[in-house]
Order: C-alpha cells, then sequence, then structure tokens
C-alpha cells in the first residue's frame, strides 16, 4: 500500500469493504497518505479457497480426505495443514504426474501429508543371545532416548546400546521417537531403571537369531 502520488507507505486506512464474487474474495481499500495527504483506492483480491485431495498417511495406514486452500498461495514440503483428521505435515506434492516439493496451489492435483499428532511407533529390541524380543512401542513424538539409558520393558531390565534413526546410527547423543526406527539393548543386572516403556507396549514378537 504506497501512495501514488509521494511514494510513501505512510498510510491510514480509512475504510475497508470485503467483497466477493464466484471465484475470488476481494478487499476494497480507502486510504490516505498521511505524508501528503492524498486519498486513493487499493483492491487486493485472492481467489477462493477450494478444496484440494489430501492423503495423511499415519503408520500403515492412509487416510484420503480434502483441505480448503486458496489456489493462488504455494504450498511446500514441510508446511504444515490443519486437516479434519488434525494437524499434517506436507511430505510431497503431486503437479500433473509428477511429485514435487513446492507449487502453485492451483496446480496441484493431490497432497500427500504425515500426520503430525498420532504417537510416534518405534521397534524395541532386546538381544537375549541367540533370541530376540522386539516390540512395536508407540511413544510421544517428543519422547527422548539416550544411548546409556537403563530402561524397563515387560519383564526386562535393558540398557540402549545402539538407536538407528531415519537416517543414521546413534552409540551417543539422543534422539527423539518421532526419528527413531528402532532402539537395540541388552539385558543389564540392575533393579533399578530411568524409565519405564511397559505401558507403551503395542505389539510384541519373538525371534531366533
Ligand atoms: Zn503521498
Amino acid at each position: 500500500m504506497e501512495c501514488p502520488i509521494c511514494g510513501s507507505d505512510n498510510v491510514e486506512i480509512l475504510n475497508a469493504k470485503q467483497k466477493s464474487s464466484k471465484k475470488k474474495l476481494m478487499e476494497e481499500y480507502l486510504l490516505k497518505c498521511e505524508d501528503c495527504g492524498h486519498v486513493f483506492k487499493d483492491i487486493f483480491s485472492a481467489k477462493k479457497p477450494k478444496p484440494y485431495r489430501l492423503i495423511i498417511s499415519a503408520h500403515d495406514k492412509s487416510h484420503k480426505t480434502t483441505i480448503d486452500l486458496s489456489p493462488s498461495d504455494e504450498l511446500k514440503s514441510g508446511d504444515v495443514l490443519l486437516s479434519d483428521l488434525g494437524q499434517v505435515e506436507v511430505t510431497s506434492i503431486e503437479v500433473g504426474d509428477k511429485r514435487v516439493n513446492k507449487a502453485k496451489i492451483e496446480d496441484i492435483n493431490t497432497i500427500w501429508a504425515a500426520s503430525t499428532e498420532i504417537p510416534a511407533r518405534i521397534g524395541f529390541s532386546v538381544d537375549l543371545h541367540g533370541e530376540v524380543d522386539s516390540y512395536k512401542l508407540d511413544l510421544e513424538r517428543d519422547f527422548e532416548i539416550a544411548p546409556g539409558d537403563i530402561v524397563k520393558i515387560d519383564k526386562h531390565i535393558v540398557k540402549v546400546h545402539v538407536i538407528k534413526t531415519k537416517d543414521r546410527k546413534l552409540t551417543s547423543g539422543f534422539a527423539k521417537a518421532e526419528v527413531i526406527k528402532r532402539v537395540y539393548s541388552k539385558p543389564v543386572k540392575f533393579n533399578n531403571f530411568d524409565y519405564d516403556l511397559t505401558k507403551d507396549i503395542f505389539k510384541k514378537t519373538k525371534k531366533s537369531s
């Protein structure tokens, strides 16, 4: 909003009117330049929101829905949207028959996203010399696990040795559950532990190695 006479952006809004046509939302402003006193009109318009196809992945399932977005905006991977199934993060955008990381919304066929509200599901292995007790756990996304942690899980008290995340293996530091794929641990002969994950077990399997 700049004064067309002197170029100043020091303007006062005298009046604002919203207008809406079939396809557009318009905002008409009556403005007064504080520097030279010139009074002028400015119109901002945006296309009206339309429904777009949204596919949300949550663990191994996916849910199809739609989301209303303004066609004149832009969308990119990593953007957070509020869908009818909760908050999601855009992972990929389909334009024509291509997957892209960024697009003008009016060009989009399908938006792919991941839920950021459901718990993180991680694997947890307990190495029992020849056999492995393997668990699936549902944890708060920001729950932190560190190599060296002493953990109670089911009937075991174990020490965390290695944490495999989406892109590396950790033997020090820590990782949040949302990036962890699997935790590897071995039983220890302690009676005390840092925390108990037994209540977070979703599924248990036993494997011979
Ligand atoms: Zn002016």
